[in-house]
């Protein structure tokens, strides 16, 4: 959870001030090129926000120790090819890494999809707010095998996976590109057993035994030389 939003200094809300006085305002203006000021804001919210999220994507908490700007992407959590009005909004921006950015791209993320003013509260979104919420009580994770999922009932755990399609990482990481399955599947498959043996809840327990199925049948699709494509990989 972010702990506190960046605060814009004079410049940086003349340049706010230009993107709201702009005639033909809209969402493009966040990526004009010969905007100096503009340029200097982003590079700004980019080094604000690295720090403070301790260089972790919002989304899928993988850390990459990068201060390259292109390995990052200022992330619109509501986004402004939605709602450009909230471009500059302070807690309507995080990073993500470039994964979770692309996929996550314009989904709706709002309870109310029509609302006019700034959902400024966690009930007002479905997935899991970098700056309102506690990420990890929403979702768990198994670090070393990537795999993610919800906590009991709880559908802002359900639809973040959803919308950043965090299944992705479980699936790179059972490679399913060689002849044969590799360590990293076995890897999956000892990390899912483990959590099954010691889940708290029937309800972590299941999961992670429907989890467990679907990389099993991966396996055997695999080895039978059956299509794969059927398990949306
Ligand atoms: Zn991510």
């Amino acid at each position: 959870m972010i702990s506190k939003p960046i605060v814009y200094d004079e410049n940086d809300n003349k340049v706010v001030e230009e993107y709201e006085n702009d005639e033909n305002k809209c969402s493009s203006f966040w990526n004009l090129q010969d905007n100096k000021n503009l340029e200097n804001l982003k590079k700004k919210i980019k080094k604000y926000y690295l720090k403070i999220q301790n260089y972790t994507c919002c989304y899928c908490k993988q850390t990459i120790i990068v201060d390259h700007g292109g390995s990052w992407d200022i992330e619109h959590i509501i986004s402004k090819s939605v709602k450009e009005e909230f471009m500059f909004t302070p807690e309507n921006l995080a990073l993500s890494c470039k994964d979770c950015n692309t996929i996550k791209g314009a989904k709706n993320v709002l309870k109310n999809p029509n609302r006019k003013t700034f959902p400024d509260l966690s009930s007002d979104y479905i997935i899991v707010h970098p700056h309102f919420d506690h990420y990890f009580e929403h979702i768990s994770w198994l670090e070393k095998s990537m795999i993610y999922y919800p906590k009991e009932n709880n559908a802002k755990g359900v639809n973040t996976i959803e919308v950043c399609r965090l299944d992705r990482f479980l699936f790179k990481k059972i490679n399913l590109d060689g002849e044969d399955l590799d360590s990293g599947y076995f890897e999956a498959i000892n990390d899912l057993n483990n959590r099954v043996q010691e889940a708290e809840t029937n309800f972590e327990k299941a999961h992670c035994l429907k989890l467990l199925n679907d990389v099993t049948n991966i396996g055997l699709a695999k080895l039978s030389g059956n299509e794969l494509s059927k398990y949306n990989l």
